[in-house]
């Protein structure tokens, strides 16, 4: 193998001490930290890349992230369905915190494969199908923008679901083989408004009009007062657990590997 190979292979690898009980070790020294203290920690752990859907909690980690000068690399998806909003404030939080988010793009012949099979909207006709475009829009280039990283930190917080209610400030995804943190994991939604308030994170003039999750256009409504706040999401499905795949174990979510042709270049 050329040297230039053995050093990119010596890059991608995770740090041999990262696993199951490292990421417990971490979650209780995380937790006695405050959130500034808890981003310096995990940047200093080795190469972060911390997942932004440009939500509420995602928008005070950027803040963060931003005012400790934390090094880890911001990355979103866009999957070509956002709300005009959520594209909107992509550039307006660079402009405002002076930094760089990479956007990543699905493939054009992932979604011109889940559209020969099931039509543009045909998420809203099966389960399998809305794994398909999620798998396609979401997870794909998931899978890229995390290619090189050794930790993966999201904005996960327990209020936001059932599924989530018991997400550890840090654990050990063994599917992709890295480090996930999860450093808000902790917080409640009005911590972290008035964090957003006080320190004036730009946030998503969404959460304003009913909502508090907001994913892609057409599989996202406001939510009506009682509702669990992510009750908007796929709120046609009856699964009280659905969620996109992201956060889901390969096993969990059978969202994985619908069939979707080989990809040669990103979709515009
Ligand atoms: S949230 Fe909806 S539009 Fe977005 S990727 Fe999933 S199914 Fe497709």
């Amino acid at each position: 193998m050329p040297l230039n190979d053995l050093t990119s292979v010596a890059e991608t690898a995770t740090r041999p001490e990262f696993g199951p009980e490292f990421a417990a070790a971490l979650s209780d020294e995380l937790e006695a930290m405050p959130l500034s203290g808890r981003v310096l920690r995990i940047a200093a752990l080795g190469r972060a890349v911390f997942t932004t859907s440009l939500g509420l909690e995602d928008q005070v980690l950027t803040s963060l992230i931003a005012e400790t000068g934390a090094d880890m690399r911001i990355v979103t998806l866009d999957t070509g369905r956002l709300f005009g909003e959520t594209e909107a404030l992509i550039s307006e939080t660079e402009t405002h915190y002076r930094l760089a988010i990479e956007v990543f793009k699905p493939w054009k012949e992932d979604v011109a494969g889940f559209v020969a099979l099931y039509g543009l909207n045909g998420f809203y006709d099966s389960v399998e199908a809305r794994h398909a475009c999620c798998h396609a829009r979401k997870l794909r280039p998931l899978g890229r923008a995390l290619e090189n990283a050794q930790i993966w930190v999201t904005g996960l917080r327990r209020g936001q679901s059932g599924n989530r209610a018991r997400s550890p400030l840090a654990e050990w995804d063994a599917d992709r083989s890295l480090l996930k943190v999860n450093p808000l994991a902790d917080q409640t939604l009005s911590d972290l408004k008035t964090l957003a308030s006080a320190n004036k994170v730009p946030i998503n003039p969404l959460h304003a009009k009913g909502y508090p999750s907001i994913g892609c256009e057409p599989c996202t409504r406001a939510i009506k007062p009682g509702e669990p706040e992510r009750a908007g999401r796929w709120w046609w499905e009856q699964d009280e657990r659905r969620e996109c795949g992201l956060h889901l174990s390969a096993s969990v979510s059978g969202s994985r590997a619908p069939a979707q042709p080989k990809a040669t270049s990103p979709a515009s």
